[in-house]
C-alpha cells in the first residue's frame, strides 16, 4: 500500500546491509496511508548517529541534531533525515526534552511520538508497525495522543497546537480525552517560543477544517492571541451582521483562499473592533476600527516573529479591508498605484470573504459590486492602462533630453505626471506629457 521512493529504499538497504534496522516513520507513513504524496521521508534506525554517518561514508551528510540523534543525508539532491530510536525525558520547561536517550527498540521510539496517526512506522517487507491504533484513527478522522493526553501536553505544550493543526489540515476532530486535555493544559502554551507557535498557526489557518477549530477552541487560541477574548460574544449591532465578531472572523477566515497572507488577514481584520466601539450617534459604531485593527495586527505579528514582508502585507490589507470605492477606472488605478497589483487582487479576495461572513440578505448586492470592480480591473490590466511609472510613456531620460537638469526634480516631475495620468487629467502620450512639462518649466 505504501510505495517508497527508490532513494528511500536505498537508504533502508544501506543501513540493513550494515546490520541495522531501518523504517520510514511519522508524517510520511500517515500521508501515504491518506493517499497523499509525502513532502519528505523520515527514517528511523537502531544505528547510533556515528554509525549512520560511517554507513553513508562518502555521501554529503549534515549533522543536523547530532545530540538528538538526527543525521541528514543528501541523496541525489534529496535530504533524508535519519534518526536513531530514542526516548525523551524531563521536560522541565515544557519546550524541549532535557535529555534524549537512545534505545534499541522501534516500539519505544514510537511511544514517544505525539499522536497515534504520527506514531506508525513502515518497512517494505516487514509491513506496517501500528502499536496504538493509528490506522483506525486515521480512518475515523481522529487526533488522539499516544498515552495519557494530559501527560503528553504537560511534557510539551506545543503538541496542543499541533493537535489543532492536524485536526484543521485533515478536517479531523479531537478524541474526547485529547480534547479535554487540550483545554486543561492550554495555559502552558504561554511557555512556547513564538517561532514554533507561528509555524503551527500558519498551517492550522490554511487547513480545510479551520472554521470548526476556530469556533471550538477559541479559549486555547486566546492564550496566544489574548485579543480574541474581547471579540467572543461581541454583537455587532448592524444590519450587515448576524454573528458576533469572533464567529464573523472565523467564518471569513474559512471563506478566503487557503493562502497564508489571506488567512492571517481575515483572522486579524476585525481584531481592533471591540476597542473602537462607541454608543455615540445612535445604536453604536466602530469608528476607525480598520486603522486600529491594522495597528494591532502589526503588534501581534511582530510578537509572533513574522517576517517583515508578511507583516507589511497583512497590515495593509487589514487597514484597507473596509475601503469603499466605486467600480470606476480612476479609483481603481489609484489603488493599484498605492498597493501594487498583487495586493489589490488580495484586497478583493479579502472583501469577498468579509461579505461571505455577513448577513445573507446583504450579500448579493455587495458581491455584485465586487464583481464589477473585478471586471473593470481586468479591463484596465488587459489594456495596459497606466498606474505606475512602468506604464508611463515618459522616462527620466526623456525629461533630460528636453533640457530638465538631472537631479531630484526629475523624480518629482515623473510623480506629478503619473498622478495626472492616473487621475485622467493628462493622456498617457509622450508628446502631450512632454508639452505639459515644457509649459511648467517656462
Ligand atoms: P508534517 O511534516 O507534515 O508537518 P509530521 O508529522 O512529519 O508532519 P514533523 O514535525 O515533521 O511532523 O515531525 C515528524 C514526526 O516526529 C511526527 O510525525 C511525530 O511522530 C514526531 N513529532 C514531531 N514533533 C513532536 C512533538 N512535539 N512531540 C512528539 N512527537 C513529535
Ligand atoms: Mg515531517
Amino acid at each position: 500500500k505504501i510505495t517508497l521512493t527508490p532513494t528511500i529504499e536505498q537508504v533502508i538497504n544501506k543501513l540493513e546491509s550494515a546490520g541495522f534496522e531501518a523504517f520510514v516513520v511519522g508524517g510520511c507513513v500517515r500521508d501515504s496511508l491518506l493517499g497523499k504524496r509525502p513532502h519528505d521521508w523520515d527514517v528511523c534506525t537502531d544505528a547510533l548517529p556515528a554509525q549512520v554517518i560511517s554507513c553513508f561514508n562518502g555521501w554529503p551528510v549534515i549533522e543536523t541534531g547530532l545530540k538528538h540523534g538526527t543525521v541528514t543525508v543528501i541523496i541525489q539532491g534529496f535530504p533524508v533525515e535519519i534518526t536513531t530510536y530514542r526516548t525523551e525525558s524531563g521536560y522541565s520547561d515544557a519546550r524541549r526534552p532535557d535529555q534524549v536517550t537512545f534505545v534499541r527498540k522501534l516500539e519505544e521510539d514510537l511511544g514517544r511520538r505525539d499522536f497515534t496517526i504520527n506514531a506508525m512506522a513502515y518497512h517494505p517487507r516487514k509491513g506496517l508497525k501500528d502499536l496504538f491504533g493509528g490506522q483506525e484513527d486515521l480512518h475515523r478522522g481522529i487526533i488522539r495522543c499516544v498515552g495519557s493526553a494530559r501527560r503528553r501536553f504537560e511534557e510539551d505544550a506545543l503538541r496542543i497546537l499541533r493537535a489543532l493543526r492536524f485536526a484543521s489540515v485533515f478536517g479531523f476532530s479531537l478524541e474526547k480525552e485529547t480534547a479535554q486535555a487540550v483545554n486543561l493544559c492550554k495555559e502552558r502554551l504561554a511557555m512556547i517560543a513564538p517561532e514554533r507557535i507561528r509555524t503551527e498557526l500558519d498551517q492550522m489557518l490554511c487547513g480545510q477544517g479551520v472554521l470548526d477549530i476556530l469556533l471550538a477552541y477559541s479559549p486555547v487560541l486566546q492564550v496566544i492571541l489574548p485579543e480574541i477574548g474581547e471579540m467572543r460574544g461581541f454583537e455587532q449591532r448592524s444590519p450587515y451582521h448576524v454573528y458576533d465578531i469572533w464567529e464573523h472572523t472565523a467564518r471569513s477566515t474559512a471563506s478566503v483562499q487557503a493562502q497564508r497572507i489571506l488567512r492571517l488577514t481575515m483572522l486579524l481584520h476585525d481584531i481592533g473592533k471591540p476597542s473602537c466601539f462607541t454608543e455615540e450617534g445612535g445604536e453604536g459604531h466602530f469608528y476607525g476600527h480598520d486603522r486600529k485593527s491594522a495597528q494591532m495586527a502589526g503588534e501581534i505579528l511582530r510578537r509572533l516573529k513574522y517576517d517583515n514582508e508578511t507583516l507589511e502585507k497583512v497590515v495593509q490589507l487589514v487597514g484597507r479591508h473596509g475601503d469603499c470605492f466605486p467600480a470606476q477606472p480612476v479609483p481603481i488605478k489609484r489603488r493599484l498605484n498605492r498597493m501594487g497589483e498583487e495586493q489589490f487582487w488580495r484586497l478583493l479576495e479579502v472583501k469577498r470573504a468579509d461579505i461571505l461572513a455577513q448577513a445573507p440578505d446583504k450579500q448579493p448586492l455587495r458581491l455584485a459590486q465586487l464583481e464589477e470592480i473585478r471586471f473593470v480591473l481586468q479591463k484596465l490590466l488587459a489594456e495596459k492602462e497606466c498606474f505606475s511609472r512602468k506604464e508611463l510613456r515618459v522616462s527620466g531620460t526623456d525629461l533630460i533630453d528636453i533640457g530638465i537638469p538631472q537631479g531630484p526634480k526629475i523624480g518629482e516631475l515623473l510623480s506629478d505626471l503619473l498622478e495626472k495620468v492616473i487621475e485622467e487629467e493628462l493622456p498617457n502620450e509622450k508628446q502631450a506629457l512632454l508639452n505639459y512639462v515644457r509649459e511648467l518649466s517656462k
